[in-house]
């Protein structure tokens, strides 16, 4: 690790895991328990401690320390959300990590004094309210409709695969205020209560069993003081934040690597000197060294972030490298398992405790999620590499 991190991220990390190790237990295994239920909602216990932090300061600790964060680097709030994810506890990343950083750069002073101060207190948590059932990939073609009202807007329209939306306070909603052909140039992002009169919220049930919903929005009204940037130019807010997401995934295939290789060793398949068992070090030899790739990925965003770059192309290369790994190590634990890999999760049965069949569920979601893998490699080849459009 010395190789890639100063002394000064190491002492972070050592200060950081005393920090952790000090807190109630009881508050860190209920939290814990619910997040490896349900890692994509946050819910009681996982606010509980993510105020817990944000009242001990260490929420936001990349966060300029004139917005009350710990004035560190990128690399150190990647650090604590790899900490955090080995502890299987909730980080707050998208609001903290997303959120936040975007409106330090595009909101005006009152939002930025309005949201800033409770984010960084663990007191709100965002939903991203940007694709539409015929807008996902094609983001500038959204119809959710914003018309102006007097000092606000009156707002109708859909919204699908909010995730976050039911226990969210907040939702980052990008709609149209321009015509229709001004497509990412008549778009606006606005900031609305998930509570605000107007809003229904119904659940969707990925084939991972994580909820995700639709969200309906009826003569929702947002004052003009919630829009965030300009009217008609919410786009490189959304671009802004989702770039700032896609940076931060890489702790999920460490784990399930961790999960197959515990079960393999459990059931003896790697002992002996046998052609299987050298095969299957060889194949777990290849993943863990996708894993280290995965996370130098990661890191060379955070490096990027901390000398003020925001990464394009490289988060791109870090989400679909991070979607696909997962994907292989729980399609190699499945082809352990055999037919026992079918024993859903929560049987006693379920060999990993059913951690491998629940990725193999979960783990195709993510080629959609956060852009699809196919745009991701579009952003590649015409930003990375500077192809034609
Ligand atoms: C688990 C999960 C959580 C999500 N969370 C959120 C969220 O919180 N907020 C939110 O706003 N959205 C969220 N999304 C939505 C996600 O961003 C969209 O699913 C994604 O942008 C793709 O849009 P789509 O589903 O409409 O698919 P489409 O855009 O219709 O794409 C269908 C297929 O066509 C391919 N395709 C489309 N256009 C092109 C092209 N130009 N070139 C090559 N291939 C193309 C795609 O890659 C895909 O394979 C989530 C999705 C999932 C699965």
């Amino acid at each position: 690790m010395k190789t890639v991190l100063g002394d000064e991220q190491l002492t972070f990390l050592a200060e950081l895991r005393t920090y952790l190790d000090g807190l109630d237990p009881a508050l860190v295994e209920a939290t814990r328990a619910e997040n490896i239920e349900d890692p994509m909602q946050p819910r009681a216990h996982g606010r509980r401690f993510l105020k817990r932090l944000g009242a001990d300061g260490w929420l936001g600790v990349a966060w300029p320390r004139e917005y009350g964060g710990q004035g560190r680097t990128a690399i150190e709030s990647w650090l604590m959300a790899e900490e955090l994810y080995n502890r299987r506890l909730p980080n707050g990343l998208l609001t903290l990590n997303a959120i936040g950083p975007t409106l330090m750069l595009v909101g005006t002073a009152e939002q930025k004094a309005e949201y800033l101060p409770r984010i960084r207190a663990g007191e709100l948590e965002f939903a991203i309210g940007y694709s539409e059932p015929d807008a996902g990939s094609d983001l500038a073609s959204l119809r959710t409709r914003a018309v102006r009202d007097g000092d606000g807007y009156l707002v109708n329209g859909q919204k699908i695969w909010t995730t976050g939306a039911s226990v969210a306070t907040h939702l980052w909603l990008a709609v149209r205020t321009g015509r229709p052909e001004q497509r990412h140039r008549g778009v606006s992002l606005f900031i609305t209560p998930m509570d605000a009169p107007g809003i229904t919220i119904t659940p969707i049930i990925t084939q991972g069993g994580e909820r995700t919903n639709a969200v309906f929005f009826d003569n929702l009204r947002i004052p003009a003081s919630q829009r965030i940037g300009a009217e008609n130019e919410g786009w490189s807010g959304i671009v802004t934040a989702l770039n700032f997401e896609r940076m931060f995934y890489h702790n999920e295939p460490r784990w399930e690597l961790r999960q197959l290789t515990d079960w393999a060793a459990g059931a003896g398949l790697l002992d002996g000197d046998t052609a299987e068992a050298h095969e299957l070090q060889a194949v777990v030899g290849e993943h863990a060294v996708d894993v280290e790739i995965c996370r130098l990925f990661a890191l060379r965003g955070a490096r990027m972030l901390a000398e003020g770059h925001v990464p394009h192309a490289e988060a791109s290369v870090n989400k679909i490298w991070w979607g696909e790994l997962r994907q292989r190590i729980c399609d190699t634990g499945l082809d352990l398992v055999g037919e026992e890999g079918t024993i859903a999760t929560g049987s006693a049965y379920a060999p990993a405790h059913g951690h491998l069949e629940h990725g193999l569920r979960s783990s195709p979601v993510w080629r959609f999620g956060g852009g699809t893998n196919e745009i991701q490699l579009d952003i590649i080849a015409t930003r990375g590499l500077g192809m034609p459009r």
